[in-house]
């Protein structure tokens, strides 16, 4: 396939470069993530880094896309002494699993390859609250999403990983009823807001129930759940709930670990990736085409002209297709900084920039479904298990 692409930025790019780079994606974003440490409890991650080996290191870690963590030192105890631990993750059934996702599922992969035992979550009681998805219909996203992760290489062995849908799991249900007597309306307004359904908060409580289960279900470890910046206030509500005596007397359960990473911004120069914004991403169920066409729109940190560009070079830090390199693309720090100082020199421009991108992007798609075929097989086998319980609506 021939991909053409001109060698500088659009007008278009160069006008939302300007309204965007000084509020939402520069330095808001940084503030924002400032914010989550000083309100939230979260600690700089990379300290903890230090302490462990750099075979043991996870690229997002020397990237510092993972840049923070509550209380990951039990976790990070049991990875130096090789030792098992828990990793609590899951998806929301609700569409195609798109390359936003992606950093959760490979973080999660990381840990399991580390003697972590996953728990992983379809959490379809969530999807039917939030996005009025039928159960049914989110079975199908399930094995799809499914699919996809074990693509990614997750080891789905039932010693490995434990696959639970949360509309069949009775401990989930069970302790999502428990924990709603036990926060006040005040916490659930102050934390998600005013919402319109019930479910949305039985929800948040459920999810509360999943980050808990692998101790309820097999006793106390440390469990470390992997998750986006905006997860911040889930994560404190759940530590407060899981320290309330009653639970400690009853199930002696250590406190969770939470690591964070920084979310993947929209292609389109939107602040997050969103399923409701289908330019802000894309994923690998999606013909060439249509990812060529993103990539080729995504918003860039070039400048307007090529002179200017290689005047004053690039701004790789706002700049969505080295996020994708960063992210994903590039799994080597020499040539992703390599690239990152062609860019700010000016040798760079975006367009054969774009180009690497949608050949590099074209290649791990093809791999992908390659593997994608072989495990859409066993996602299927796995959630025909759970088909026998699911509710009727
Ligand atoms: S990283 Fe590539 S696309 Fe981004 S600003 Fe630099 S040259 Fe342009």
């Amino acid at each position: 396939m021939t991909i053409e692409i001109s060698e500088s930025n659009t007008q278009q790019d160069t006008e939302r470069n300007s309204s965007l780079v000084v509020d939402a994606i520069g330095e808001g974003i940084i503030k924002d993530y400032e914010r989550l440490i000083t309100e939230f409890g979260l600690k700089p991650l990379h300290p903890l880094i230090e302490k462990l080996p750099s075979e043991k290191r996870h690229r997002f870690m020397t990237r510092r896309i993972m840049f923070g963590h509550i209380d990951f030192e039990p976790v990070l105890e049991k990875i130096l002494k090789n030792e098992p631990f828990y990793i609590m993750t899951g998806i929301k059934p609700s569409g195609e699993y798109h390359i936003g996702s992606f950093t959760t599922c490979l973080e999660v992969i990381y840990y399991q390859q580390l003697n972590g035992k996953v728990f992983f979550c379809i959490a379809d009681f969530e999807s039917y609250a939030v996005n009025g998805i039928s159960f049914s219909k989110a079975r199908e996203f399930a094995i799809d999403n499914l699919a996809d992760i074990i693509a990614l290489g997750l080891d789905p062995s039932p010693e490995k990983t434990y696959i639970y849908r949360q509309s069949t799991e009775p401990i989930v249900l069970q302790y999502g009823m428990i924990f709603s007597n036990h926060l006040t309306l005040n916490t659930l307004f102050a934390t998600y807001g005013q919402k319109d359904h019930l479910g949305d908060y039985n929800a948040a409580m459920i999810q509360a129930a999943d980050i808990l289960l692998p101790q309820i279900k097999e006793g106390p470890k440390p469990t470390v759940v992997p998750v986006g910046a905006d997860q911040a206030p889930h994560a404190r509500i759940t530590r407060d709930l899981s320290r309330k005596k009653r639970f400690q007397d009853a199930l002696k359960l250590k406190l969770p670990s939470f690591t964070f990473h920084l979310l993947l911004q929209g292609l389109d120069g939107s602040e997050k990736m969103s399923k409701r914004n289908p330019m802000s991403y894309f994923s690998m169920n999606e013909a060439e085409k249509e990812i060529i066409t993103k990539i080729r729109n995504a918003f860039t940190g070039g400048r307007v002209t090529r002179e200017e560009q290689r005047r004053l070079g690039g701004r790789p830090e706002i700049c969505r297709v080295f996020n994708l390199f960063k992210l994903l693309m590039e799994p080597s720090d020499k040539a992703l900084k390599d690239r990152e100082q062609r860019c700010r020199s000016g040798e760079l421009l975006c367009g054969p920039c774009k180009k690497d991108l949608i050949e590099a992007t074209l290649q791990f798609r093809k791999e992908h479904l390659e593997k994608k075929a072989q495990a859409l097989e066993i996602a299927e086998k796995i959630m025909k298990e759970t088909e026998k319980k699911e509710p009727k609506v």
